[in-house]
């Protein structure tokens, strides 16, 4: 069986040169290698954060990150406010609720972004505020928070933390924690890191360890303090996966080669090449071009077409492998994941697949029209 051409949003596919790296022999984290080896990577890692603080590395999924960044810096009975504009905001609210805290929630439709006016209006009549939470890529709808601009308005309109969920996009946007003004940002190995899943990215302000240092949090194995004391030590309180610390250090090397900038500019580019592909064809996408994300395109069901239908079509019949819609979106959307080890060969292919796709089931349209779409897309980037 040939291995499926794995379009999600995560996981992602990963590059051989990590696969390789990853098969290196398993070292002691306690040993001179390894601090040698956690240092270096890390520190490779923080122009991507764009931060000069430590990368702490978890050995987890995204979400005990999150979960980290929640109960490091706020108490039982403290108000925080959490934006939701998608499932994944909706992680920070239940995990807020579940220990307690009290989360004042700024939702907006699912396929809206929050806009700094938003959030500006949310807090105005709020006071007491420990933090602001936000996703700054919802993954079930496709769109990029204005997480610079939100960062801008927390800051004057209150004395909270900034805290921000990257999961799906760090690696492939640009952010500048330091620079805007985010106090705790979190990260997940198998997104746009292309690595597989297992390994949880933390780094924290001044700021926020302050708060932190005063918080008494009950967390031991999720606690940032002990984080922080062995990474001065090029360590991990607890064994970290190791393997995918290998896998890293190789991404690294992959994204240095590139230029980060110009991997940013790759998922720009990807973007654009989808949405102008679905333009041509007549088939909707959930969100605008404004706040469309780099990383993630959620696309409607082409008309007349049932979804998953077409879905385990495409999976079957082309070993194209998408992600469906989440919550009130399933049925109604299918999306598109373009991050990470993707490039606009790959938009290429899957659109040329999409097309053969939609011809099976009968959908009307110019043969070829998504294809040259993005071709164009393509080529005029080239140009520049
Ligand atoms: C995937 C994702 C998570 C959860 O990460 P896990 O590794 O599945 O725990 C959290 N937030 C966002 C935005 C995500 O895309």
């Amino acid at each position: 069986m040939y291995s499926n051409i794995l379009r999600h949003p995560g996981p992602t596919p990963i590059p051989k040169k990590v696969q390789l790296a990853m098969s290196q022999d398993i070292i002691s984290h306690r040993s001179e290698e390894f601090v040698k080896l956690f240092r270096e990577t890390t520190n490779r890692v923080k122009p991507i954060f764009g931060t000069k603080q430590e990368i702490l590395l978890l050995p987890s999924g995204g979400t005990a990150a999150l979960e980290a960044a929640v109960v490091n810096t706020v108490s039982p009975g403290e108000e925080v406010v959490v934006v939701s504009i998608g499932a994944f905001g909706d992680y920070f609210v239940s995990i807020c609720e579940k220990h307690g805290f009290h989360a004042h929630v700024l939702r907006k439709p699912w396929g809206e972004a929050c806009t700094s006016e938003d959030l500006a209006t949310f807090l105005e009549p709020l006071s007491n505020i420990k933090a602001v939470f936000v996703t700054y890529n919802e993954t079930s709808t496709g769109i990029l928070n204005p997480v610079k601009e939100l960062a801008k308005v927390v800051r004057e309109k209150s004395d909270a933390l900034f805290i921000v969920d990257g999961v799906s996009c760090i690696g492939g946007v640009p952010v500048k924690m330091d620079q805007w003004g985010i106090d705790i940002l979190v990260t997940g190995s198998q997104k746009a890191m292309m690595l597989p899943p297992g390994l949880a990215f933390v780094s924290v302000s001044d700021r926020a360890w302050k708060v932190i240092e005063e918080n008494k949090t009950s967390a031991y194995y999720l606690n940032l303090l002990s984080y922080r004391e062995w990474a001065q030590k090029g360590m991990t309180p607890n064994t970290p996966a190791i393997t995918l610390i290998y896998g890293l250090s190789a991404a690294c090397d992959l994204i240095e080669a590139e230029g980060f900038d110009q991997t940013v500019a790759r998922h720009e580019l990807m973007k654009d090449m989808v949405r102008a592909a679905m333009k041509a064809l007549s088939i909707g996408v959930l969100t605008s071009d404004e706040y469309a994300s780099p990383t993630i395109t959620a696309i409607m069901a082409p008309e007349g077409i049932n979804l998953s239908q077409f879905l385990g079509h495409l999976k079957k019949q082309y070993h194209l492998d998408f992600a469906g819609g989440l919550g009130e979106l399933q049925g109604k959307i299918f999306r598109f994941g373009h991050m990470g080890y993707c490039f606009p060969s790959d938009i290429l292919q899957a659109i040329s697949l999409i097309e053969a796709g939609l011809q099976d089931f009968n959908y009307s349209f110019e043969p070829a029209a998504g294809i040259s779409a993005a071709q164009k897309v393509f080529l005029e980037a080239q140009k520049k």
